[in-house]
């Protein structure tokens, strides 16, 4: 349910009012959809899923998530302009409520032509979104470039604002993967250029100024064939999943996740459904979490030593990719307390002990 592009980036600063190490949720993004107008070869959305989350629902947890003190909202999918009536009717709650909008993420490339653009985003910002249009542009996302500058054109004219849009992009490092970007770029007359002050990427053109989020790309799902070791050898650095997590994301099924990282798709990091649980509820369960309370107050490391510490060859190496290491331990069922399964779209068919030493075998292939 990230829309395979994370909306929440690792590094990315979120206001905080006390860093406490626990799970202490400060950021809220509705998927109403899983539907796309692609089909990405990294994508960790079940996009052929019709489930659709309905809008008094989720206006519901919206207010039980203001009341708790939550004061950020953002969107993601599937591609959310797909079930426009969604965004307005939770933006015009969520403007009345004062929330902070964050990223809307898109495609950037589901309208028939420039007019449909303009009606859907016109109809977005009148019920008051004021956060950025988020656009997925990456190899991945195999972008017809000409609609994406129409897009972007389209945004512009309709929010007035030369700071609408910011990019993304998955790749293994921050420097590469940004073909894509630089061909937009041209199309807009743009450059993009690094900016030391912001330590990130920036399409700049006449009237735009778009900064590039870089995600990690995690191989998993549909990507875990892609080439390439993600075991390479160094050990990611710790950060409590602070930048993609202390999120409550729901799911068009209604299932909350803490985060939004490329592993957030694994019923192993299920905490909580909005048909059936308060955000009261939720928080407590996440906290409770054999693996979320573990990741969030102790680290992801402390998944990884508890692991090691069992077995020191139960991994394959060291990985640098948070996101990765977590689907790994996760759908193997090596972390204590989480049984594996998921990752069904995968090509692991090996074997192996879990965390109470029972052999499972996981992740074969449908086909
Ligand atoms: S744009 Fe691509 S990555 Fe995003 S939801 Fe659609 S198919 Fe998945
Ligand atoms: S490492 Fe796991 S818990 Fe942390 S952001 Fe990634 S998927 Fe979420």
């Amino acid at each position: 349910m990230n829309e395979s592009i994370p909306p929440l980036t690792r590094g990315e600063a979120r206001s905080v009012k006390k860093r406490t190490r626990t799970f202490r949720p400060n950021y809220l993004s509705f998927a109403g959809t899983y539907q796309c107008n692609l089909a990405c070869p990294h994508c960790c959305v079940p996009i052929e899923w019709t489930d659709r989350l309905d809008v008094p629902s989720a206006v519901r947890f919206l207010e039980q998530a203001h009341a708790a003190g939550i004061e950020t909202l953002g969107f993601t999918g599937g591609e959310p302009f797909l079930y426009p009536e969604f965004l307005n009717t939770l933006t015009k709650r969520a403007a009345t409520l004062g929330f902070k909008f964050d990223k809307l993420m898109t495609n950037g490339v589901w309208h028939r032509d420039a007019a449909h653009a303009t009606v859907v985003l016109s109809a977005l910002r009148d019920a008051g979104f004021s956060g950025k249009i988020g656009l997925s542009v990456d190899k991945f996302h195999g972008m017809d470039i000409a609609k994406l500058a129409e897009f972007c054109h389209v945004t512009r004219a309709v929010f007035a604002r030369d700071t609408i849009l910011s990019l993304s992009y998955a790749s293994r490092e921050p420097d590469k993967g940004l073909e894509p970007i630089r061909r937009l770029a041209d199309a807009l007359g743009g450059v993009v250029e690094w900016s030391k002050l912001l330590g990130r990427y920036l399409l700049v053109s006449d009237d735009l100024t778009m900064t590039a989020c870089w995600n990690h790309l995690a191989t998993v799902e549909r990507a875990e064939g892609l080439p390439g070791n993600p075991w390479d050898g160094v050990w990611f650095v710790e950060d409590y999943c602070e930048g993609p997590g202390q999120a409550l994301i729901v799911n068009p099924k209604g299932e909350v996740k803490p985060c939004c990282g490329f592993a957030s798709d694994l019923d192993q990091l299920t905490i909580g459904n909005i048909h059936t649980d308060s955000v009261e509820d939720i928080i407590g369960f996440a906290r409770n979490h054999p693996i979320v309370g573990t990741i969030f107050r102790d680290g992801l490391t402390a998944l990884r030593d508890e692991i090691l510490g069992r077995d020191p060859s139960a991994l394959p190496g060291a990985t640098s990719n948070h996101c990765f290491f977590c689907w790994y331990v996760l759908t193997r069922g090596l972390a204590a307390g989480a049984n594996g399964g998921g990752g069904k779209a995968g090509a692991w068919t090996t074997t192996q002990p879990n965390y109470t030493g029972e052999l499972i075998q996981l992740g074969l292939r449908g086909d």
